[in-house]
């Protein structure tokens, strides 16, 4: 672990600000790729090009990489590479095709709704047909979270899930879906620091999907989170199990899995079923698990990348993360408005923080550039004033256009 001087993030996101700036609290070099203007304001933006971070030798330069999303994972940068604190892309298959996940959920019982697979217009009506309504129809590979269609009419259902087949309901996604019982029951997320076998759950926390406050509107990448989130010990004990079953089966597959390992779990009649595996850490879940914890989040990264044992923790205090993003999204942001917040003691002071996601720096000034702008994050041994942080942050941000959620962690 003495050798471990500098690390490499990759991603542009609050949820990668949110990693980097632990590890810089934590006194290490910190770079970023391609990262943003937050992350340029605790370390280095590499400037170099997409098919570059790829290459060994640019990654050998760096003690330790932590992919921040699953794109890079899926497209192998941490195969044969021992640096890299992810999955090989044959661990990220879990999160990059549907259909290889529920086979093997299926082969190595692991809870999670009862499907079909269907390659054409005749198997996918014969699988709807097989569930009754509302009908759940998944896109195979990544679709940036607008893959799973959910409908009550069988017709509508089977127009659909053809245009996900076939490539016309979502750009660049088509091929094989899975159709899935409908859960009903309450949603909770699960992540794990992973090495082979051994895992510890971080922090759970609960996220805020939809755009609106009281719920509404369409869904988001997510719109604030807080925890920890307090679960019971039996149903704890389940979700371990399911994690104990998936690391057995990965190893059973040939698969040595290290890094982030992401459940999302729906819990019906206090049971859990896997609903889907996300190979790295959620966003904005990690804005709230590192501030909570700084130090612990990194010496558990640590250890579990130099393969020494390593622990669940309790956090000592709540942390809440409200995102503030920019009208239009999560459809269509409006882009380019100039931004500005309070002084810069303002960006960390006194349990409160800001990262950055969707912003961009031209000549020392911040403008608009994605959807989902700041996440504005108090810290606090009580979730009230934890909150009353995070609220009263925004209040020192400012662009054109601005919205957020009034009830997170109300
Ligand atoms: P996924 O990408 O598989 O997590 O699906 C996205 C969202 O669709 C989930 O967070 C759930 O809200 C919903 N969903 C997915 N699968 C099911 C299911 N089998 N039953 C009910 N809702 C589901």
């Amino acid at each position: 672990m003495e050798k471990i001087r500098k690390v490499l993030i990759l991603g542009n996101g609050g949820r990668e600000h949110a990693i980097g700036w632990a590890f810089k609290n934590a006194h290490f070099e910190v770079y970023f790729f391609p990262g943003n203007a937050g992350t340029k304001l605790i370390g280095e933006n590499l400037n170099i090009s997409e098919q570059e971070i790829f290459n060994t030798a640019v990654l050998n330069d760096f003690d330790l990489v932590i992919p921040g999303s699953e794109d890079f994972l899926v497209k192998g940068v941490a195969d044969g590479k021992e640096n890299v604190f992810g999955p090989d892309s044959a661990g990220a298959r879990l999160e990059g095709s549907k259909c290889f996940a529920k086979l093997f959920m299926e082969k190595y019982n692991i809870p999670t709704a009862k499907f079909q697979i269907a390659k054409n217009k005749v198997q996918l009506a014969n699988a709807l047909k097989f569930f009754s309504p509302p009908y759940v129809i998944k896109a195979d590979g990544l679709a940036q979270g607008k893959g799973v269609i959910i409908e009550d009419d069988f017709s509508t259902a089977l127009e659909k899930g053809c245009k996900l087949i076939d490539g016309s309901l979502i750009p660049n996604v088509s091929g094989p879906v899975v159709v899935d019982e409908f859960l009903n029951g309450w949603e909770l997320s699960a992540i794990a620091i992973v090495s082979g076998r051994k895992f510890a759950l971080l922090p759970f926390t609960r996220d805020y999907k939809r755009a609106f406050t009281g719920n509404k509107g369409p869904n988001t990448g997510g719109m604030g989170a807080y925890g920890p989130v307090e679960i019971d010990e039996r149903l704890k004990e389940k979700i371990k199990e399911i994690f104990e079953k998936t690391l057995y089966g990965l190893e059973k597959e040939g698969i040595f899995y290290k890094g982030f390992l992401y459940i999302g779990l729906m819990v019906v009649e206090n049971e859990p079923y896997v609903l889907e595996y996300n190979v790295r850490l959620g966003d904005p879940e990690t804005e709230v698990i590192v501030s909570m914890e700084p130090e612990r989040f990194v010496e558990n990264v640590l250890k579990a990348f130099s393969k020494k044992d390593f622990e669940e923790y309790v956090p000592s205090k709540y942390a809440v993360d409200v995102v503030v993003a920019s009208e239009g999204y999560p459809e269509n942001p409006r882009k380019g408005q100039k931004i500005t917040i309070g002084t810069t003691d303002s960006i960390e002071s006194e349990g409160s923080l800001i990262f950055f996601a969707g912003v961009k720096e031209v000549n020392g000034e911040l403008f608009v550039s994605g959807g989902r702008v700041i996440h504005s994050v108090g810290t606090d041994v009580e979730l009230k004033k934890a909150r009353e942080k995070a609220y009263g942050n925004i209040n020192n941000i400012h662009f054109e256009g601005m919205f957020y959620r009034e009830d997170i962690a109300l």
